[in-house]
């Protein structure tokens, strides 16, 4: 109840807010879109606006903020960037014809989940709008997604709750739709969605849900989507289409053919592996230099972008998949000429997908007509590229066959579009000049009739000048009554047919009927070629929209394209290769880089390390001093992994990946403290998940795991969980585990498939250089006080350190080679451990001591007197001795 009484538009403006409660209300009033009350303060405050009031003398003033509405975009981008949702309510009448008070509505809600205009988008990004249902007695869920800006609509069905919010996270929606009853967890709380909890009814109720899906896909039974047996997913998307529904007013015709997502089909990579391995951001969270995607992407379209980010959230676990995209980026990497024009013509091509998008919606501007233009153009050489090399005897790989035998090259729109606009189209279609002449006859006339209107007056003056011998006549205009002719009084008499309209001192004015003819002509022609101007561009809107089917295939075309050949240069450019990917489990890496850290080293300074993972040696233990390049080893194989599964190249020299189901990446102790939780509390969080979560076919990355508590607490955690790993049914989960506790190399030959691996470092006068060269066998000491000098840490305290670990060594306190092994064999191992020679072929005699085969790898002949004088004095000192 309003105690006071609003005049008669604030009062409209109240009864169409109480309907959008949670949106920013935006009422057209003549030339502002305005806003009142605690929506005029939170746009004042976003905006920086002005706020001011409607009533400023009132008792009560109403507080009033507004944009103009010329100008409004830029102000709703910027809303939408920080999270609101607006409500745009028009003008639905003429004002001119309104009895009384203008009738509005609200036409439209702007949502962060649902825009379609390019200011507020990412052109390589998708913009996804997310539903989820969990039903808890059914133990069962499902998500639905759709990134309105192309029509993608997609879902999946989950049997955990945390894979549902895991896949979530990861689609990373600028919107969700949940039931109120849901939990919503933290980590989905802290993204940058804009969360809408929605009542189960009519939300997320299936009767409904199920007529909005036969509507909208235009099929007459679920099971024609495959969703018949998966209530939860028809939930999920009838919450969604509902939402749609209420907030874009328009008939939801537009979303291309649902497609479900098969978890099992990918490898998962969840949300902390993504970010530990820096797949899309770096660890401070910023984009670009330094993630794996900016080395990656070498796409020229937006739609080859999204499908990139897409595959790279989740490359193929299917053998056949990765095989039939290598073919083509193989195709396209061995064939420098094809790939430069396919290229030069992807270059020209814009976002084919959106553009559709916003001219079927209606929500077009003439540029949107000029990028399709282009983009089109750009068809027949990306055609060419392709069919030239099929012609000239090479045999193309399936997928651009395939590619090829459906291809569409939209010439009839092509050739419309070229005939229809001029080069330069004006930026609204109110201001004319977008069609070329010749394109309609009728157009055409009216434009000379407008364009060359003051020729035409001054062929009419000229006449008269001739006819009446008054050369003085000349032609002017006024609001009042037009065109007229005036003479002064002196200059002459006016012919009869003159007509006079005005006497002023000395001067007089007249028309005749021929004047008021071509003036009325003129007059209409303006207005007639802006109607025709008008018509014309809503039935190109309608010929372009009619094809909209099409064109969506040829984006997704183009895109699958662009993809391919965008793997097939970054393997030119960064010199990878195609690996071997197979069935079974064996990883073996020769002279493999990390890309990133490649990219960004001084060129040729990258030491490539040789990974194998395989029967005899599922889990590496990977020992070195700090710094010495343990992280980079371990995420190069991941990334590498990853690369192989998206039907990339890799950067190695030769590469054999045995498929990965899923990935798991957890870095110890590191900096990024979660709220209210120690990092201790978050590595193990994420230790318990991956022990619970980790199977068969995952591969595991875990980084100075138990490095967050007491050297005991840590010691024991970090041995546990490699037990538990190891005694996974087939010989353990593959895993690399990079650890400062020298005490679990004592693992290998006691546990069956533990490694030991260690990066070599080189000790010259107390200093250490890193080799950075990954070797077999345990790494002989820490070099932590050596570490600590290299990074600065005073000589007076590096003194005192030494001094002090000499202390603590004299007292065995410190752990060094056979101090560990005297301690790990004594430790008894998990209970029901196979041994080891009775499951797996060992390389090395368990027994044989590190020193034992450090030496008899040497190789004296290239050993200067200095290097075996220190090498000497290592040993010696692993030895125990002063
Ligand atoms: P650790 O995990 O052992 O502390 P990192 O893997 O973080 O060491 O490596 C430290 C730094 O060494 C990296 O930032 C990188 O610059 C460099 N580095 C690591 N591995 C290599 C390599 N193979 N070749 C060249 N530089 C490397």
């Amino acid at each position: 109840m309003n105690p006071v009484k609003l005049p008669p538009a604030l009062d409209q403006y109240v009864r169409l807010k109480q309907e959008y409660p949670d949106a920013l209300l935006f009422y057209r009033m003549g030339d502002f879109y305005e806003l009142f009350f605690e929506d005029a303060r939170a746009a004042s405050r976003e905006l920086g606006i002005t706020l001011t009031s409607r009533n400023p003398g009132a008792e009560n003033p109403v507080p009033m903020a507004g944009v103009p509405h010329h100008a409004v975009s830029g102000y709703l981008a910027q809303l939408l960037e920080k999270g609101f949702k607006i409500a745009i309510c028009d003008q639905i009448e003429d004002p001119k014809l309104a009895k009384g008070l203008v009738k509005r509505a609200v036409t439209r809600v702007l949502t962060p989940g649902t825009v379609s205009e390019d200011e507020s988008l990412e052109s390589k990004a998708h913009n996804y709008l997310c539903a989820v249902f969990w039903d808890a007695g059914a133990n069962a869920g499902g998500l639905a997604f759709i990134d309105y800006s192309t029509g993608e609509f997609s879902g999946l069905c989950a049997k955990r709750e945390r894979d549902l919010w895991q896949w979530l996270i990861k689609l990373s929606p600028r919107e969700i739709i949940a039931p109120q009853a849901l939990e919503i967890p933290g980590p989905v709380k802290e993204t940058r969605a804009l969360i809408n909890a929605y009542p189960a009814s009519p939300y997320f109720d299936r009767a409904q849900a199920v007529d909005k899906i036969l509507a909208a896909q235009g099929v007459a039974q679920l099971s024609t989507l495959d969703l018949d047996d998966k209530p939860e997913l028809v939930r999920a998307m009838g919450a969604l289409l509902l939402y749609l529904v209420q907030t874009q007013k328009h008939p939801l015709s537009h979303l291309g053919q649902f497609t479900q997502v098969t978890p099992g089909d990918h490898l998962l990579i969840d949300e902390v592996t993504e970010r530990n391995l820096e797949l899309f951001r770096r660890l401070d969270g910023r984009k670009g230099p330094g993630t794996l995607i900016h080395v990656l992407d070498q796409t020229l379209t937006p739609m080859g972008g999204r499908l990139l980010e897409t595959r790279l959230r989740q490359p193929w676990l299917d053998a056949g998949k990765i095989a039939y995209d290598q073919d083509a980026v193989a195709f396209f990497a061995q064939n420098d000429g094809v790939l430069l024009d396919l290229r030069r013509a992807l270059d020209r091509v814009y976002d084919l997908e959106r553009l559709s998008t916003r001219i079927y919606l209606n929500r077009t501007a003439p540029r949107d007509f000029a990028a399709l233009r282009e983009s089109l153009a750009a068809l027949p050489g990306a055609h060419a590229a392709l069919a030239d090399a099929a012609g000239s005897g090479d045999k193309l790989p399936a997928a651009l066959d395939d590619l090829l035998a459906a291809w569409d090259g939209l010439d009839d729109l092509r050739a419309t579009l070229a005939a229809a606009l001029v080069d330069s189209p004006p930026v609204l279609v109110s201001e004319g000049g977008l069609f070329r002449p010749g394109y309609d006859r009728e157009l055409d006339e009216l434009l000379e009739l407008s364009e060359h209107g003051e020729a035409k007056l001054k062929e009419l003056l000229e006449e008269e000048q001739r006819a009446g011998g008054l050369p003085k006549l000349k032609l002017g205009y006024n609001r009042v009554f037009g065109y007229y002719f005036e003479l002064s009084r002196a200059a002459g008499q006016p012919p009869a047919h003159f007509v006079r309209k005005q006497t002023l001192a000395g001067v007089e004015r007249y028309v005749t009927q021929a004047l008021s003819t071509l003036e009325e002509k003129l007059l209409s022609a303006s207005d007639s070629r802006k109607s025709m101007e008008y018509k014309l561009f809503c039935e190109l809107r309608e010929l372009v929209a009619a094809a909209r089917a099409r064109l969506m295939a040829m984006g997704r075309a183009l895109g699958l394209l662009d993809y391919y050949q965008s793997l097939a240069a970054a393997a030119r450019k960064w010199d990878w290769v195609r690996p071997a990917v197979t069935r079974d489990l064996d990883i073996v890496i020769k002279a493999g880089r990390h890309p990133v850290v490649e990219a960004q080293a001084a060129p040729g300074s990258f030491i490539p390390n040789d990974v194998t993972i395989d029967a005899a040696g599922r889990i590496a233990i990977i020992t070195g001093p700090n710094m010495a390049g343990k992280s980079t080893a371990l995420r190069q194989t991941a990334i590498i992994v990853i690369l192989a599964q998206m039907g990339s190249f890799v950067p190695a020299r030769e590469a054999t990946i045995g498929l990965a189901g899923r990935v798991f990446t957890r870095v110890g102790a590191s900096d990024n403290l979660a709220q209210g939780q120690s990092t201790f509390m978050v590595e193990m969080t994420e230790t318990a998940r991956i022990l619970r979560q980790a199977g068969r076919d995952s591969l595991v990355i875990l980084d100075e795991i138990g490095r967050g508590t007491s050297t005991f607490d840590g010691l024991s955690l970090a041995w546990a969980v490699v037990e538990d790993l190891a005694a996974r049914p087939g010989g353990g989960v593959r895993t690399l585990f990079a650890t400062h506790y020298f005490e679990l190399t004592g693992l290998e030959g006691r546990l069956p498939g533990v490694r030991n691996l260690n990066i070599a470092v080189k000790e010259y006068k107390g200093d250490i250089v890193f080799l950075r060269r990954l070797v077999p066998g345990p790494a002989d000491r820490s070099y932590g006080i050596e570490v600590a000098r290299l990074a600065g840490v005073p000589r007076p305290v590096v003194a005192r350190a030494r001094e002090i670990l000499a202390g603590l060594e004299k007292k065995g306190k410190q752990l060094r080679g056979e101090t560990i092994r005297a301690i790990t064999e004594n430790q008894p191992l998990l209970p029901g451990l196979p041994a080891p020679r009775e499951t797996c072929a060992q390389p090395d005699p368990p027994d044989e001591h590190p020193l034992v085969k450090k030496f008899t790898a040497l190789d004296i002949d290239r050993l200067t007197p200095l290097e075996a004088l220190n090498l000497l004095h290592e040993w010696k000192n692993a030895f125990g001795g002063e």
